[in-house]
């Protein structure tokens, strides 16, 4: 991977992932316990996870901190606690207007006193939220960046005291990154302002180039570095040859997913429709979502996701930074994602609960003539347009690779791993085979193409040339009278279309215009002239299926882990909720997350007291929902003696 030369950061140990990370230090100082304290009251959680203690520590203390942790780490009480903590209110930058109301609410259910300021509000809203701020009476204030270039929200600022400055989504300051953000930009005057105040900048996606510039752009070089590991265990990747995308789609939906959330992501506005009424059509609740659609439409789309059960949102990438449903249980890609950036941050929606979750990518050949186009005519200068290429380059040799996905996706974060037993490459393990004379097959048919007749054809023409088909269009171009016509009947089709893409993906051949013509590359001369082996991987026969058990197409996904007789008090909870969450006109998670309700079901409490030890049910939630929660348990016991 190539990095600009920014910096090394001072501490950049990847330390254990969000699951296996120490326990909470029983000795650590009195801004520990004090922490401690808020977790266990205002959260409704035992421990800390992860590195979280180490960084509201250092935080809480007044150190400044940059912090890499994946989507679903818990960065959230990294900054929230230390606001809690510290004299003062936090204020927190991110870019994710439309979900700051969410955020609000989800701190408000909590007992935490939250608001925010951006460009959805009238005036006499801001003018409370300011009047809150003024007072005193904020825990937590939410502010868009764009807020900071107005002069009167930095007096605002300045007539207030604040506990911390905390930078969400961190990358979008970094060009080098697929985010970016102008506004971030001016991010960087908050320390000339406010020296004294600590500042924490977080960001679940940064190479190791991403993470120097956030780091250089935000004068946060002095700052202490947290690097969690990236890796997502409860995540499997998989990454399949496209052939009929939808129904590929919908086989995945129906065979693993019935019934449960995820998000689809498409290239254009356009596939983004069309996917989404197939989808409907086949009895999948599904919404479309991109940036030709109204405000209203797309908020509207956007909410029914987040507050209703099991809806799927198809979407382009305008959609997702930030979104914190954390019952997401699948991310399809039904195009090549641009970059691994991108690609790991769109994935990383999935599972931010922690159980089971697929990210699955369906890619062709037709994906990289797309993404080669775009590039070609997008704006910028040559080394803007390098660099994007660099991303494609990357995406493509992890849909090639032979080893383990997650290797390589962690390896691209530059962190080390062994292979993970849940990818579609280790589960169905993708042999290797010597491609070198198919290769100079191909390769020679495009030189033939060339030479004899002055031509460039597609991948297509070429293929119907190797397996000497007699085709409407060989015939008319006379190309049944080439010497290579009919010399590549060992392989089929499909395998064809893999080698091309393959040689696409290894930069041993390209793809030129509208049409995608194939032409030699610089190194197409070696394979051709022997000089160089090419190594391909062969599609499994059959792609991997998980070794989950599969659902018939009616039955909701099935809560995993939990105990039979526990299923049908499950629900009952679930119907609570959804009922409790419509009232108040929040999302479900707000409430309670799938997880508290599963331990709930499980333990079956009779008392408030013991229904508080449950994770996530902290001080506030108890008080408002614990009788309504021990009423409903009694209704489901009575339901299910009878
Ligand atoms: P991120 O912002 O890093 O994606 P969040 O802050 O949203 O992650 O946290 C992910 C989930 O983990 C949330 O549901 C959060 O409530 C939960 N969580 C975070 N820290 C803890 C903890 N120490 N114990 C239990 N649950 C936690
Ligand atoms: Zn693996």
């Amino acid at each position: 991977m190539s990095s600009p030369e920014t910096g090394t950061p001072p501490e950049t140990r990847p330390e254990a992932g969000p699951e296996a990370g120490p326990e909470t230090d029983p000795e650590a100082g009195p801004e520990a316990s004090e922490a401690l304290e808020v977790l266990r009251r205002v959260f409704g959680y035992d421990s800390f996870r992860g590195s979280q203690q180490e960084i509201i520590e250092h935080v809480v203390t007044g150190g400044d901190a940059l912090v890499l942790m994946p989507t679903g780490g818990g960065k959230s009480l990294c900054y929230q606690i230390p606001s809690l903590v510290r004299k003062g209110v936090g204020v927190v930058v991110s870019p994710l207007i439309a979900l700051m109301q969410d955020q609000v609410d989800a701190l408000r259910a909590l007992g935490v006193r939250a608001g925010f300021l951006n460009s959805t509000q009238d005036l006499d809203e801001r003018r409370l939220v300011e009047a809150e701020f003024l007072a005193g009476e904020l825990d937590l204030l939410y502010l868009a960046p764009e807020r900071l270039r107005v002069e009167s929200t930095v007096r605002l600022l300045e007539r207030g005291t604040i506990s911390l400055f905390a930078i969400d989504e961190a990358h979008c300051v970094a060009q080098w990154g697929h985010d970016f953000r102008p506004d971030y930009l001016a991010l960087s005057s908050l320390h000339e302002r406010w020296p004294d105040v600590p500042r924490i900048a977080l960001t679940a996606t940064a190479t190791e180039a991403t993470h120097a510039e956030i780091a250089s752009r935000l004068g946060l070089q002095d700052a202490r570095h947290f690097v969690a590991s990236f890796d997502r265990p409860n995540i499997q990747y998989r990454i399949a040859p496209k052939n009929d995308p939808k129904r590929q789609l919908l086989q995945l939906l129906r065979a693993e997913h019935p019934g449960d959330a995820g998000i689809v992501y498409c290239l254009s506005r356009a596939s983004v429709e069309k996917t989404a009424e197939f989808l409907v059509k086949n009895g999948v609740d599904a919404l479309p979502y991109h940036a030709g659609l109204d405000t209203r439409t797309r908020a509207g789309n956007q909410a029914r996701f987040l507050r209703e059960d099991g809806m799927v949102m198809v979407a382009t990438i305008a959609f997702g930074m930030g979104i914190d449903k954390p019952d997401v249980r699948f991310v399809a890609h039904l195009d090549l994602p641009k970059s691994v950036e991108g690609y790991y941050q769109e994935t990383g929606r999935a599972g931010r609960d922690g159980l089971p979750s697929t990210a699955w990518l369906a890619y062709g050949l037709q994906d990289v003539v797309q993404q080669r186009k775009m590039i070609e005519t997008s704006e910028g200068d040559d080394a803007h347009r390098r660099r994007l290429g660099a991303h494609v380059d990357a995406m493509l040799a992890l849909c090639e690779t032979v080893e383990c996905r997650r290797v390589q996706l962690l390896a691209y974060f530059g962190q080390r791993s062994t292979a993970c037993g849940n990818c579609d490459t280790c589960l169905t393990p993708a042999e290797s085979w010597d491609g070198t004379v198919p290769a100079q097959k191909l390769l020679s048919t495009v030189v033939r193409l060339k030479r004899e007749r002055n031509q460039k054809f597609g991948a297509g023409q070429i293929t119907d040339i190797l397996l000497g088909k007699k085709t409407a269009k060989v015939i008319q171009f006379d190309h049944d009278a080439l010497s290579v016509f009919g010399i590549g009947t060992e392989l089929r089709e499909a395998e064809w279309r893999s080698v091309a893409r393959q040689l696409l993906a290894q930069g041993l051949i390209a793809v030129e215009g509208d049409y995608g013509t194939l032409v030699l590359t610089d190194e197409s001369g070696e394979v051709l002239g022997g000089r160089r082996p090419v190594v391909l991987r062969r599609e499994p026969e059959k792609a991997a299926r998980p070794a989950r058990a599969e659902k018939s197409s009616k039955q909701r996904s099935a809560p995993v882990d939990l105990p039979a007789e526990a299923v049908p008090v499950f629900e009952t909870l679930r119907a609570w909720r959804a009922a409790s969450a419509k009232e108040q006109g929040v999302p479900a998670y707000v409430i309670f997350h799938d997880a508290t309700l599963r331990e709930i079901a499980t333990l079956a409490p009779s008392t408030l007291a013991e229904l508080g030890t449950v994770t996530g049910v902290g001080e506030n939630k108890l008080a408002k929902y614990g009788q309504q929660i021990l009423e409903t348990l009694g209704t489901a016991a009575v339901g299910a003696a009878e």
